[in-house]
Protein backbone atom coordinates (compact mmCIF):
# COMPACT_ATOMS: atom_id res chain seq x y z
CA UNK A 1 0.00 0.00 0.00
CA UNK A 2 1.31 3.87 -0.76
CA UNK A 3 -0.09 6.27 1.47
CA UNK A 4 0.27 9.99 -0.04
CA UNK A 5 -0.04 12.78 2.97
CA UNK A 6 -1.10 16.58 1.06
CA UNK A 7 0.50 18.35 4.40
CA UNK A 8 1.94 22.00 5.30
CA UNK A 9 4.43 20.02 7.81
CA UNK A 10 5.87 16.79 6.88
CA UNK A 11 8.34 17.16 9.70
CA UNK A 12 5.51 16.41 11.90
CA UNK A 13 4.93 12.74 10.34
CA UNK A 14 8.22 10.99 12.94
CA UNK A 15 6.00 8.70 15.01
CA UNK A 16 4.88 6.58 11.48
CA UNK A 17 8.97 5.80 11.03
CA UNK A 18 9.28 4.25 14.29
CA UNK A 19 8.51 0.79 16.14
CA UNK A 20 6.04 -1.11 13.97
CA UNK A 21 4.71 1.05 11.30
CA UNK A 22 8.46 2.29 10.75
CA UNK A 23 9.92 -1.46 10.04
CA UNK A 24 7.03 -1.92 7.83
CA UNK A 25 8.18 1.32 6.34
CA UNK A 26 11.75 0.13 6.04
CA UNK A 27 10.68 -3.49 4.91
CA UNK A 28 8.79 -2.30 1.69
CA UNK A 29 5.34 -3.39 3.16
CA UNK A 30 3.97 0.01 2.91
CA UNK A 31 5.35 3.19 1.96
CA UNK A 32 4.49 6.92 2.48
CA UNK A 33 4.68 9.78 0.75
CA UNK A 34 4.43 13.02 2.56
CA UNK A 35 3.73 16.12 -0.16
CA UNK A 36 4.37 19.69 0.86
CA UNK A 37 1.85 21.62 -0.89
CA UNK A 38 3.19 24.67 -0.41
CA UNK A 39 5.68 23.11 -2.87
CA UNK A 40 2.59 23.81 -5.39
CA UNK A 41 2.21 27.86 -4.86
CA UNK A 42 3.58 30.23 -7.90
CA UNK A 43 3.71 33.37 -5.64
CA UNK A 44 6.45 34.95 -4.55
CA UNK A 45 5.40 34.39 -0.90
CA UNK A 46 4.47 30.82 -1.51
CA UNK A 47 0.81 31.79 0.42
CA UNK A 48 -1.70 28.73 0.38
CA UNK A 49 -4.21 30.30 2.73
CA UNK A 50 -6.00 34.05 2.70
CA UNK A 51 -9.08 35.56 4.53
CA UNK A 52 -12.55 34.13 4.70
CA UNK A 53 -15.12 35.88 2.04
CA UNK A 54 -17.87 37.52 4.09
CA UNK A 55 -15.56 38.12 7.18
CA UNK A 56 -14.05 36.58 9.99
CA UNK A 57 -11.93 35.45 11.98
CA UNK A 58 -8.29 33.49 10.66
CA UNK A 59 -7.15 32.24 7.45
CA UNK A 60 -8.99 29.42 5.30
CA UNK A 61 -6.88 27.23 3.05
CA UNK A 62 -7.04 27.96 -0.59
CA UNK A 63 -8.05 25.45 -3.58
CA UNK A 64 -5.06 26.02 -6.18
CA UNK A 65 -1.93 24.46 -4.31
CA UNK A 66 -4.19 21.33 -3.05
CA UNK A 67 -5.49 20.84 -6.24
CA UNK A 68 -2.49 21.10 -7.97
CA UNK A 69 -0.75 18.77 -5.56
CA UNK A 70 -3.24 16.20 -6.14
CA UNK A 71 -2.85 16.30 -9.78
CA UNK A 72 1.14 15.96 -9.54
CA UNK A 73 0.06 12.44 -7.58
CA UNK A 74 -0.43 9.87 -10.24
CA UNK A 75 -1.76 7.09 -7.18
CA UNK A 76 -3.82 8.78 -5.47
CA UNK A 77 -6.68 6.41 -4.99
CA UNK A 78 -9.27 7.00 -2.33
CA UNK A 79 -8.56 10.43 -1.31
CA UNK A 80 -9.32 11.82 2.13
CA UNK A 81 -10.28 14.63 3.52
CA UNK A 82 -9.37 15.48 7.54
CA UNK A 83 -12.63 17.67 9.15
CA UNK A 84 -14.68 18.24 12.47
CA UNK A 85 -17.25 18.04 10.60
CA UNK A 86 -16.31 14.48 8.96
CA UNK A 87 -18.05 11.32 9.41
CA UNK A 88 -16.20 9.69 12.55
CA UNK A 89 -12.98 7.97 11.64
CA UNK A 90 -14.02 4.00 13.21
CA UNK A 91 -12.05 0.52 12.97
CA UNK A 92 -14.59 -0.55 9.89
CA UNK A 93 -13.49 2.39 7.43
CA UNK A 94 -9.92 1.42 8.85
CA UNK A 95 -10.36 -2.32 7.52
CA UNK A 96 -12.22 -1.05 4.07
CA UNK A 97 -8.68 1.26 3.88
CA UNK A 98 -6.29 -1.12 4.35
CA UNK A 99 -7.56 -3.22 1.11
CA UNK A 100 -6.91 -0.18 -0.74
CA UNK A 101 -3.54 0.06 -3.12
CA UNK A 102 -3.22 3.69 -2.55
CA UNK A 103 -4.35 6.81 0.11
CA UNK A 104 -4.18 10.19 -0.09
CA UNK A 105 -5.09 12.55 3.39
CA UNK A 106 -4.97 15.99 3.01
CA UNK A 107 -3.95 17.80 5.92
CA UNK A 108 -5.97 21.44 7.01
CA UNK A 109 -4.64 24.18 9.02
CA UNK A 110 -5.70 27.25 10.39
CA UNK A 111 -9.51 27.75 9.72
CA UNK A 112 -9.79 24.88 7.59
CA UNK A 113 -10.69 24.67 3.52
CA UNK A 114 -11.86 26.60 1.15
CA UNK A 115 -15.38 24.48 0.66
CA UNK A 116 -14.67 23.54 -2.62
CA UNK A 117 -11.50 21.51 -1.61
CA UNK A 118 -13.96 19.08 -0.07
CA UNK A 119 -15.01 18.23 -3.81
CA UNK A 120 -11.71 17.15 -4.41
CA UNK A 121 -11.98 14.04 -2.02
CA UNK A 122 -13.94 10.77 -1.45
CA UNK A 123 -14.60 11.23 2.08
CA UNK A 124 -14.31 13.88 4.76
CA UNK A 125 -13.27 12.01 7.97
CA UNK A 126 -13.07 13.67 11.51
CA UNK A 127 -11.37 11.29 14.68
CA UNK A 128 -14.14 12.91 17.07
CA UNK A 129 -15.92 15.52 18.44
CA UNK A 130 -13.15 18.08 19.33
CA UNK A 131 -10.81 20.77 17.22
CA UNK A 132 -6.87 20.21 16.70
CA UNK A 133 -4.87 22.53 14.83
CA UNK A 134 -4.13 20.55 12.00
CA UNK A 135 -5.09 17.11 10.05
CA UNK A 136 -2.02 15.83 10.93
CA UNK A 137 -2.24 14.08 14.07
CA UNK A 138 -5.94 12.89 12.56
CA UNK A 139 -4.03 11.78 9.32
CA UNK A 140 -1.68 9.92 11.54
CA UNK A 141 -4.15 8.15 13.75
CA UNK A 142 -6.04 7.00 10.61
CA UNK A 143 -2.85 6.07 8.99
CA UNK A 144 -1.60 4.03 12.29
CA UNK A 145 -4.81 1.95 12.46
CA UNK A 146 -5.02 1.11 8.80
CA UNK A 147 -1.50 0.22 8.49
CA UNK A 148 -1.39 -2.46 11.40
CA UNK A 149 -4.01 -3.98 9.45
CA UNK A 150 -1.67 -4.87 6.93
CA UNK A 151 -0.15 -8.22 6.84
CA UNK A 152 3.36 -8.64 8.12
CA UNK A 153 2.83 -5.39 9.85
CA UNK A 154 2.75 -6.81 13.60
CA UNK A 155 4.63 -9.23 15.17
CA UNK A 156 1.65 -11.69 15.91
CA UNK A 157 -0.85 -12.08 12.71
CA UNK A 158 -3.68 -12.89 15.43
CA UNK A 159 -3.74 -10.07 17.49
CA UNK A 160 -5.83 -7.24 14.97
CA UNK A 161 -8.62 -10.06 15.09
CA UNK A 162 -8.92 -10.42 18.55
CA UNK A 163 -9.27 -6.62 19.19
CA UNK A 164 -11.75 -3.87 20.30
CA UNK A 165 -14.13 -2.98 17.68
CA UNK A 166 -12.87 -6.12 15.41
CA UNK A 167 -16.40 -8.09 16.52
CA UNK A 168 -18.13 -4.85 17.73
CA UNK A 169 -17.47 -5.65 21.15
CA UNK A 170 -14.32 -4.07 23.01
CA UNK A 171 -11.71 -6.37 24.56
CA UNK A 172 -11.59 -8.49 27.23
CA UNK A 173 -9.40 -7.83 30.10
CA UNK A 174 -6.12 -9.26 29.49
CA UNK A 175 -3.10 -10.22 32.25
CA UNK A 176 0.20 -11.56 32.71
CA UNK A 177 2.57 -12.09 35.19
CA UNK A 178 2.28 -12.27 37.82
CA UNK A 179 0.08 -14.31 38.48
CA UNK A 180 -0.61 -12.41 41.65
CA UNK A 181 0.75 -8.41 42.19
CA UNK A 182 0.21 -7.37 45.95
CA UNK A 183 -2.79 -9.86 46.44
CA UNK A 184 -4.25 -9.16 43.02
CA UNK A 185 -5.04 -12.11 41.92
CA UNK A 186 -5.12 -13.25 37.99
CA UNK A 187 -8.54 -14.56 37.36
CA UNK A 188 -8.50 -18.18 38.26
CA UNK A 189 -10.37 -19.22 34.70
CA UNK A 190 -7.26 -18.05 32.54
CA UNK A 191 -4.51 -20.53 34.31
CA UNK A 192 -7.08 -23.19 34.10
CA UNK A 193 -5.85 -24.55 30.66
CA UNK A 194 -9.53 -25.01 30.06
CA UNK A 195 -9.81 -23.25 27.17
CA UNK A 196 -13.43 -23.35 26.07
CA UNK A 197 -14.02 -22.07 29.51
CA UNK A 198 -11.45 -19.06 29.06
CA UNK A 199 -13.47 -18.47 25.86
CA UNK A 200 -16.59 -17.90 27.33
CA UNK A 201 -15.39 -15.76 30.13
CA UNK A 202 -13.70 -13.37 27.51
CA UNK A 203 -16.98 -13.05 25.93
CA UNK A 204 -18.66 -12.15 29.11
CA UNK A 205 -16.30 -9.99 29.73
CA UNK A 206 -15.96 -8.22 26.49
CA UNK A 207 -19.66 -8.02 26.31
CA UNK A 208 -19.57 -6.56 29.89
CA UNK A 209 -17.06 -3.92 29.33
CA UNK A 210 -18.95 -2.78 26.83
CA UNK A 211 -22.10 -2.55 28.39
CA UNK A 212 -20.45 -0.20 30.95
CA UNK A 213 -18.65 2.14 28.51
CA UNK A 214 -20.08 1.74 25.41
CA UNK A 215 -23.78 0.99 25.59
CA UNK A 216 -24.29 2.66 22.04
CA UNK A 217 -22.57 -0.30 20.33
CA UNK A 218 -24.63 -3.18 21.70
CA UNK A 219 -27.80 -1.39 20.08
CA UNK A 220 -27.51 -2.00 16.67
CA UNK A 221 -26.23 -5.71 17.45
CA UNK A 222 -27.56 -8.56 16.52
CA UNK A 223 -26.96 -10.66 19.75
CA UNK A 224 -27.15 -14.55 19.78
CA UNK A 225 -29.40 -16.45 22.07
CA UNK A 226 -25.79 -17.29 24.58
CA UNK A 227 -25.17 -13.45 24.47
CA UNK A 228 -28.30 -12.51 25.21
CA UNK A 229 -27.96 -14.72 28.27
CA UNK A 230 -25.10 -13.27 29.13
CA UNK A 231 -26.28 -9.59 28.54
CA UNK A 232 -28.94 -10.33 31.43
CA UNK A 233 -26.08 -12.14 33.85
CA UNK A 234 -23.99 -9.11 33.47
CA UNK A 235 -27.03 -6.85 34.27
CA UNK A 236 -27.62 -8.89 37.48
CA UNK A 237 -23.70 -8.94 38.36
CA UNK A 238 -23.98 -5.13 38.31
CA UNK A 239 -27.51 -4.63 40.08
CA UNK A 240 -25.97 -6.62 43.21
N1 LIG B 1 -12.74 25.84 11.42
C1 LIG B 1 -12.82 24.42 11.47
C2 LIG B 1 -14.13 23.99 12.12
O1 LIG B 1 -14.65 24.75 12.95
O2 LIG B 1 -14.61 22.88 11.82
C3 LIG B 1 -11.66 23.83 12.26
C4 LIG B 1 -10.37 23.91 11.55
S1 LIG B 1 -9.09 23.12 12.44
C5 LIG B 1 -8.53 24.37 13.51
C6 LIG B 1 -7.81 22.99 11.28
C7 LIG B 1 -7.68 21.64 10.62
O3 LIG B 1 -7.40 20.65 11.60
C8 LIG B 1 -8.89 21.13 9.90
O4 LIG B 1 -8.97 21.68 8.60
C9 LIG B 1 -8.66 19.63 9.87
O5 LIG B 1 -7.80 19.27 8.82
C10 LIG B 1 -7.93 19.40 11.18
N2 LIG B 1 -8.78 18.89 12.27
C11 LIG B 1 -9.08 19.54 13.43
N3 LIG B 1 -9.84 18.78 14.22
C12 LIG B 1 -10.05 17.62 13.57
C13 LIG B 1 -10.77 16.45 13.87
N4 LIG B 1 -11.46 16.29 15.00
N5 LIG B 1 -10.76 15.43 12.97
C14 LIG B 1 -10.08 15.57 11.79
N6 LIG B 1 -9.39 16.68 11.47
C15 LIG B 1 -9.37 17.69 12.32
Amino acid sequence: MKINVLTLFPDMFTPLKVSMLGRGLEDGKWDLNLVNFRDFTSDVHHHVDDTPYGGGAGMVLQIMPIKKALDSLSDKGKVIITAPQGKTFNEEMAQNWSKEENLTFICGHYEGFDQRVYDLADETVSIGDYVLTGGELPTMSMIDATVRLLPGILGNEASPVEESFSHGLLEYPQYTRPADFEGQKVPEVLTSGNHQKIAQWRHYQALKTTYINRPDLLENRELSTEEKKMLADVKAELDQ
